[in-house]
């Protein structure tokens, strides 16, 4: 039996721990040390739980510490010795691929390292304004002050790591790597992955995506008089109540550079918005040759206000010059309940128009 209290030296191989109703053992205990202060307080909390078991085959450890605000997680695949400190906002975002929300956690066996990012391969270690944790399968970092910490791995992982890791040109992550459409010919279908990054307006893609916005030289891949930076509307539809939430969305996004008219006099070439009924047709769409922006109402007449939101702001999107994007985002190529222009509709929208 150890005596509580006992100081132990790290990165020696110490006798096991009995603290707060709890032992630490072995790989485990030899990481609980590295984070005990002189006065033998521990920075990463107590014991709450023994040790359980890990991973699929159960071949591996962890312990929670401090009501579960931190882990040591061991694998004898990443290090026979030394288990690895998960902690914060890296342990809640980690926790979020095991096929596990934290909100259901049951400290009984692990399944968080079954999840694609796999075992931590490194404890928490300063990164340059914030903190990460590398994990078998990528890597979850933390801006100091952000609200949640982001994963990022694979292609988008080495992009970013080519260019500097969070002090390069892209900074932190912003957002959960995302499906996005392929370009072109998305409609319907994601596939490519994207990701948001802190640095302003950056955003890296995987797979063919490299670009979401048309070309404004091509006057079929959006409805805007480019003399004018005008974006003339006119015609009638029982969603206007609906547009008019798309225009107000967009007007934010547009001002000072594209102003949307709607009601544009019949001097004036114009996108023509207009009802149609086609089952098994679309729900919305944009025509850039005709310069048509159409509702269906065999599917909008049973939308939610939601949803009509959506159909009314995508399109618009269109009619700007966007093309499909990524999930969360309004331009996602999937119909979604998303109502306002998101952050990388906006840099698209920055992006086609930036030379006018
Ligand atoms: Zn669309």
């Amino acid at each position: 039996m150890i005596v509580a209290g006992l100081i132990s030296t790290p990165g020696v191989a110490n006798a096991d721990q009995f603290r707060n109703g709890q032992w630490i053992y072995g790989s485990i205990e030899r990481e609980f040390v590295r984070f005990l202060n002189p006065d033998n307080s521990s920075r990463i909390g107590e014991p709450n739980t023994g040790e359980l078991l890990a991973g699929s085959d159960q071949r591996g450890r962890w312990q929670a510490f401090g009501f579960d605000t931190n882990r040591i997680v061991w694998s004898p695949d990443v290090d026979q010795n030394r288990g690895r400190q998960v902690g914060g906002f890296i342990l809640q975002k980690w926790l979020t691929y095991g096929n596990r929300p934290p909100s259901t956690q049951q400290p009984v066996v692990s399944s968080d390292e079954r999840g694609r990012l796999g075992y931590p391969t490194t404890a928490e270690e300063q990164a340059i304004g914030g903190r990460y944790n590398n994990f078998q399968g990528g890597a979850i970092t933390y801006q100091n002050g952000a609200l949640s910490a982001y994963a990022t791995w694979g292609d988008i992982r080495n992009q970013w790591a080519q260019s500097g890791y969070e002090s390069g040109q892209y900074g932190f992550p912003s957002s959960n790597e995302l499906r996005c459409a392929q370009q072109p010919g998305s409609n319907g279908t994601f596939g490519a992955a994207g990701q948001l990054f802190k640095n302003g307006t950056k955003y890296i893609t995987s797979g063919v995506a490299t670009s979401f916005g048309g070309n404004p030289s091509n006057r079929y891949e959006h409805a805007v008089d480019t003399n004018t930076m005008q974006l003339p509307m006119r015609g009638t539809t029982k969603y206007q109540t609906n547009l008019d939430s798309g225009v107000n969305q967009w007007n934010s996004v547009t001002a000072g550079k594209i102003a949307i008219n709607q009601g544009a006099p019949a001097n004036v070439s114009a996108m023509e918005v207009r009802d149609v009924n086609i089952p098994g047709g679309y729900v919305g769409q944009f025509n850039g040759f005709t310069r048509t922006l159409s509702f269906n109402d065999a599917y909008m007449a049973s939308l939610s206000t939601q949803n009509r939101n959506h159909t009314a702001a995508h399109e618009l999107g269109h009619a700007l010059g966007l093309k499909h994007s990524c999930e969360t985002q309004l331009m996602t190529p999937i119909n979604s309940a998303v109502q306002i222009p998101n952050s990388l509709d906006r840099i698209v929208f920055n992006e086609i128009w930036a030379g006018f």
